[in-house]
C-alpha cells in the first residue's frame, strides 16, 4: 500500500539517523527508522511501530541539522491516545505494584526476560 506521506519540513533526508539506528539495522524497513517514523507521524498515522525504538538517542546525535527524530514524543502521543501493547500495559502495572517492569522478584532474583515491551 502506498501512503501519501507528508514530508518532515526540518529533515534533509540524508539518512544518517537511519543508518545509525540499531532498530533499522535489524528491521531494514523505512518505517522502523527514525526518519521513517517521523514521516508516518507527519502523515497523521499512529502505529505500534513507534514502540520499536530503544530510546538510545543515537539518531539525535548524528543528525546534521540537530533534528530530534527519536521515539519519545511519538510514544507519548500513542500513550495519550490510549494505543499500547499488552506488554506495555503489563510493564506499567508491574512498575506501579512492584516498583520494576518485570513483576514480583525475590531478593537477588534476576528477571528471566530482560525486555519489557
Ligand atoms: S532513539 Fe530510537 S529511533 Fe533513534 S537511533 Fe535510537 S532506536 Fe533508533
Ligand atoms: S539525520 Fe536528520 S536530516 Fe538526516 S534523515 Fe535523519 S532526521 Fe533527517
Amino acid at each position: 500500500m502506498l501512503i501519501d506521506l507528508t514530508e518532515n519540513p526540518d529533515c534533509t533526508e540524508c539518512g544518517l539517523c537511519r543508518e545509525a539506528c540499531p532498530v533499522f539495522q535489524i528491521q531494514r524497513q523505512e518505517e522502523y527508522s527514525p526518519r521513517g517514523r517521523v514521516m508516518l507521524d507527519c502523515a497523521g498515522l499512529q502505529t505500534l511501530v513507534f514502540y520499536q525504538c530503544t530510546l538510545c538517542r543515537t539518531c539525535r546525535i548524528v543528525c546534521p541539522i540537530g533534528h530530534d527524530p527519536n521515539g519519545e514524543t511519538l510514544r507519548s502521543e500513542l500513550i495519550n491516545a490510549g494505543i499500547e501493547t499488552s506488554a506495555n500495559q503489563t510493564m506499567i502495572i508491574n512498575i506501579r505494584l512492584y516498583g520494576n517492569p518485570f513483576g514480583p522478584l525475590a531478593d537477588g532474583e534476576l528477571p528471566k526476560v530482560l525486555t519489557c515491551c
